[in-house]
């Protein structure tokens, strides 16, 4: 009796995790397709997969997948481990795995191009069947807001700022870098956090991750302190605060696993994961950085004037411009 809540948690979880794994075999499949068409299809006297943007596409969906492997496996250790809750975890891996998912499919029908679009190819269907994935389970916007408010709560209280304002928070954003190696940690049987030891070949990746734990950190409190109890209504602050944890717990995941590929193998049969690990680090850290500076700029000024255009959108019930060039 009275655990109801708690058994919900348990299999909203596994969905999740479930879902993530689902969609990373999904993109696996994927980049199979992909590789295989672009190296069938000749234009200007050229397979597909000769072109730099076509690689771009190969490259980026290899290295996600990369990512989304390594999360799987620090979850799937946690949930050996049974004692441990993973919802955020679980939480990151669904929104990245569906959404790495839904990229990878929209590639596929654009390198396919009008095979992309019809019958009989199979393409089409893939982009439709991938679609799902951001909404079931949680939505991916529920789950960004879900991700950092739990990061907000506690250092929220520990300002002593807003407290009941927010519901119950399950841990600090600012350190789920932190509190992500330390589940690495516990796959990796090792007893420190990305203090983990790491070859030289990975230690920028890692300066970089510790900067960015702390950057983190950093803008949650600022975010906090600037929108005070309105924080809980500021989505667009806190879906920044939920990109950046999600890229350092795929950043974290993606360290500690090459790390221990390097462990099993040695460097030189790990080359093509490092280029994995770099191009993801290297990926996920512009990303953080862009959020970063929205939150530290004038990211507001645009965020103020958004929701004045969707006022007028509202008021107008739709597009509000009279004199528009197309009448409806
Ligand atoms: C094929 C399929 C199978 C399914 N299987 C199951 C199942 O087995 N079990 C089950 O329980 N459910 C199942 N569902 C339901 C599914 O989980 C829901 O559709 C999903 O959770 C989204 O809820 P909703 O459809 O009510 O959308 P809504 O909650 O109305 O959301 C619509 C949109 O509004 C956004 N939104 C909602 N609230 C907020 C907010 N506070 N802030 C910002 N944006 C917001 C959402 O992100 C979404 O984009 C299934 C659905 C489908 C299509």
């Amino acid at each position: 009796m009275g655990r109801g809540f708690n058994v919900a948690v348990h299999v909203l979880n596994a969905g999740r995790l479930t879902l993530a794994a689902g969609c990373t075999g999904g993109t696996k499949r994927t980049l199979g397709l992909m590789t295989s068409y672009a190296e069938e299809r000749v234009q200007f006297e050229h397979p597909l997969a000769d072109f730099e943007i076509t690689q771009r596409k190969l490259s980026r969906t290899a290295s996600d997948i990369y990512a989304s492997d390594a999360m799987l496996g620090v979850l799937a250790s946690m949930v050996d481990r049974g004692d441990i809750d993973f919802s955020l975890e679980a939480a990151c891996a669904k929104v990245f795995a569906s959404e790495m998912l839904w990229r990878a499919a929209d590639d596929m029908v654009q390198l396919a191009g009008g095979r992309g679009y019809v019958k009989p190819y199979p393409y089409e269907r893939m982009l439709r069947d991938s679609r799902i994935n951001r909404i079931f389970e949680g939505a991916n916007e529920v789950l960004r807001l879900f991700i950092a408010l739990n990061g907000v709560q506690a250092p929220a209280e520990a300002l002593k700022e807003i407290g009941s304002a927010l519901r119950r928070p399950l841990r600090n954003l600012g350190l789920l870098g932190g509190y992500a190696t330390s589940r690495v940690k516990l796959r990796l049987g090792q007893t420190s956090t990305l203090d983990i030891e790491v070859h030289e070949r990975l230690k920028r990746h890692k300066d970089y991750f510790e900067k960015h734990v702390a950057e983190l950190g950093s803008a949650t409190d600022r975010a906090i302190i600037r929108h005070r109890e309105h924080i809980i209504d500021r989505q667009l602050v806190l879906e920044r605060l939920a990109n950046m944890a999600i890229d350092l717990f795929a950043t974290a995941c993606v360290i500690a696993r090459t790390q221990s590929l390097i462990d099993e193998r040695g460097i030189e049969e790990c080359e093509r994961e490092i280029a994995l690990c770099d191009l993801f680090c290297v990926e996920a850290g512009r990303r953080f950085r862009t959020s970063r500076h929205m939150l530290d700029g004038r990211g507001h000024e645009v965020d103020d004037t958004r929701r004045s255009v969707a006022a007028s959108v509202r008021g107008g019930k739709g597009y509000f411009v009279t004199d528009a060039i197309l009448d409806e």
